[in-house]
Formats: C-alpha cells, structure tokens, sequence
C-alpha cells in the first residue's frame, strides 16, 4: 500500500540482471562517469599509469571525466565478448554509476520512467524485490569501496 508522501516504489522494484551487456551498449551515446577514486582502481586493475588510462580509455567532458565508447557501435569501451556472452573488463572495479543501475534518480522518478528503461534492460521488472530501503540506499550511493 503506498502512504502519502512515499515515492511510488514504496512496495518495493523487481530486478534481477540477466547479463545481456546491454545497458553498457549502443547505439545511444552516453556517460559513464569515473571520480578520480575510481581512475584509480581501474588504472591499477589494469596495470596503467593514470596517464595512459587517461590516454586509452577515458575523456573529459568539462570538468567531468567519462569513459569513452567505441565509434561505430557506441559500446563501452570496456564492454567485450567473450564465450559469447558480453562482460565489463572491469566489473571487479566498474564505477559507481555501473552499480546502481537501474536505481538512476531519472529512471525511479515516475512509474513510466522506470518502464521506459525496461524497453532496454530486460532484468527491470524481474526476479529479486528490492525493498524501498534498498533502492533509497543504492540510488544515494557514491562511493562502493
Ligand atoms: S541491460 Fe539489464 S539485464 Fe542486461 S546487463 Fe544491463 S542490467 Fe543486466
Ligand atoms: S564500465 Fe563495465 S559495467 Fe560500466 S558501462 Fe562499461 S562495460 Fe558496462
């Protein structure tokens, strides 16, 4: 039952990733933002200096910095196929944003946001209910480690 003044997810949201990589895929360019924390864990990760990270992987868009996509397809650039199945070369150190999808503030703002981005990940709407708490405490993180 929703009260008043509860978000419209107060019963809580289905999700459960299905792995189909697509959210982390074109054709739709898009942002995927990394603090300097985060630069870091991935340049370790990967056995970078910052510098060639910054050179191979990343771009800044004024004072932000995002990683970057391929061209032609608009994947992530970390995005990879592999036993045919599509995996982030970085889950174990993938930023912020990677893990709150799909608890964005824009996709939880009305019902019809949250349906609009099942169109593309076809884990919304499935599997675990995630409580009201859940999604509050997700949505709100900006610092996993
Ligand atoms: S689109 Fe959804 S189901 Fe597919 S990998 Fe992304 S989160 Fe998982
Ligand atoms: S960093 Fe990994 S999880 Fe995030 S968009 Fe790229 S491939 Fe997907």
């Amino acid at each position: 039952m929703v009260k008043k003044n509860n978000p419209w997810y107060a019963d809580g949201l289905h999700f459960e990733c299905v792995q189909c990589g697509r959210c982390c895929a074109g054709p739709g360019e898009g942002f995927i933002w990394v603090s300097r924390t985060e630069i870091e864990f991935i340049a370790n990760h990967l056995k970078q200096t910052i510098s060639q990270l910054r050179r191979n992987f990343l771009r800044r868009v004024g004072l932000r910095t995002t990683i970057i996509e391929h061209p032609a397809t608009k994947d992530c650039i970390f995005l990879q196929e592999k036993a045919g199945q599509r995996t982030c070369m970085i889950y174990h150190v993938r930023p912020n944003q990677c893990r709150n999808w799909p608890f964005w503030p824009n996709n939880l703002e009305s019902l019809n946001t949250w349906n609009q981005a099942a169109r593309k990940c076809p884990g919304i709407n499935r599997g675990r209910l995630y409580s009201c708490e859940e999604i509050e405490q997700i949505k709100k993180t900006k610092k996993w480690w």
